[in-house]
């Protein structure tokens, strides 16, 4: 019998943990082992094999991380893409089709837009904020509705809460891309999402050193997905769930103090001259700060800005940062600094870019666990230079 906790941080230490501990261990132990003696199981899927999902630190991730959004179940898998992917492969057959925010994850995106016909599914992209346009999108073999929490990089928040109820009024699997706030800030299943998807390489691991993923939400929704999981083969190594499962303790500090170090870096680059516009949704200059607050519990860590002047400017800026690394990616202990231009969406052409007001001088910022102050003074440097 798994006891059950009330708050996230406790749930974060103990959820999931083996009982009695293994020989002792406090530390969930590696079982670093591809296959496990045969113990009578009688289908394929309960064979104990690491690419089956199921090895000892498979079982304690899923349930950590199913108890951590209040749902079900959980699944991890050998990156968000493969979470993503296998979901999508679970849920789309060939004739079906998908709406999807307009604007995604550069990897998401390029999947439906140069993958997904070649399965038989098609799709149509939703403006995120105008649920009113949706019905006029819906086909009778609309199967699903795919959104992210806050879009990346402008931190555009959907109207989450019509997208459950379109969802159920029109027979649709509701699916989220909760990455970018963590169950931390929010928690798609308690809002009624079928399904929860991550990337655990950003803040979940928290470490900027593995890649991974999960699928969070409705118990028969995860089995499906398993076993295709299964047999598409993104199963994440023992190892990997190790470092999974370490970084998640601290998930809640982490998170916390990210929330509150981005919202007071968002306030000074809101004050500051030389900064044209800001987006983060902790500002209450933020067009969706009232539904922002009403959903999340916090805000995250990312936030992006445009200087008023051009690209130039904002390569000198990043140029004279000394704290933040200039790299893609997101949610470590270390602040990272980009212009989504040239890395998160340099996939996309520039009209696509232009359309969804994604500007070249756009520079993106993952804020990390340094001491606030220190990048603060780093930035105001590096801004009158
Ligand atoms: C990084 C990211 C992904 C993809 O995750 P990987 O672990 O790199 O495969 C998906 N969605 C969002 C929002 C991301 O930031």
């Amino acid at each position: 019998m798994s006891k059950t906790y009330k708050h996230l941080e406790t749930k974060l230490i103990h959820a999931g943990e083996p009982e009695p501990l293994i020989s002792g261990a406090v530390s969930m132990p590696i079982f670093q082992s591809s296959t496990f003696e045969y113990a009578g199981a009688t289908s394929y899927h309960d064979l104990k094999y690491i690419r089956l999902n199921n090895t000892p630190n498979h079982i304690a991730l899923h349930q950590k991380l199913a108890a951590l959004e209040n749902a079900e179940a959980a699944l991890v898998t050998a990156s968000g893409m493969a979470a993503i992917t296998t979901t999508l492969l679970t849920i789309l057959h060939s004739g079906n089709h998908l709406l999807a925010q307009e604007c995604l994850y550069g990897g998401t995106h390029d999947f439906l837009t140069k993958d997904l016909e070649t399965f038989g599914i098609s799709y149509d992209f939703i403006d995120g904020d105008n649920p009113d346009s949706w019905k006029r999108q819906l086909r009778p073999n609309t199967k699903a509705i795919y959104v992210e929490t806050m879009t990346n990089p402008l931190l555009q928040v959907a109207d989450l809460k019509a997208v459950v109820e379109f969802a159920r009024t029109n027979g649709l699997l509701s699916l989220i891309d909760n990455t970018f706030a963590s169950p931390v800030n929010f928690r798609p299943p308690e809002w009624g999402f079928d399904l929860s998807l991550h990337s655990c390489t950003k803040y979940l691991n928290g470490h900027s050193d593995i890649v991974a993923g999960a699928v969070i939400g409705r118990a028969d929704l995860i089995e499906k997905i398993t076993h295709k999981l299964n047999h598409l083969g993104g199963s994440l190594d023992p190892h990997a769930c190790f470092l999974l499962h370490r970084g998640l303790k601290t998930l809640a500090v982490r998170m916390r103090y990210q929330n509150e170090s981005a919202l007071k870096i968002a306030k000074f680059l809101e004050g500051h001259p030389v900064v044209n516009r800001i987006n983060y949704p902790g500002l209450e200059s933020h067009p969706r700060h009232q539904r922002a607050s009403e959903l999340f519990d916090g805000f995250s860590g990312m936030l992006s800005f445009e200087l008023n002047d051009g690209v130039q400017a904002a390569e000198h800026f990043i140029q004279n940062t000394t704290l933040p690394i200039s790299a893609p990616s997101l949610g470590g202990v270390e602040t990272l600094i980009t212009r989504p231009a040239t890395t998160s969406h340099s996939g996309m052409s520039p009209e696509e870019r232009q359309a969804l007001g994604i500007s070249d001088t756009l520079i993106r910022l993952s804020v990390g666990i340094e001491a606030t102050e220190d990048i603060i003074e780093d930035f105001d440097k590096a801004l009158k230079a």
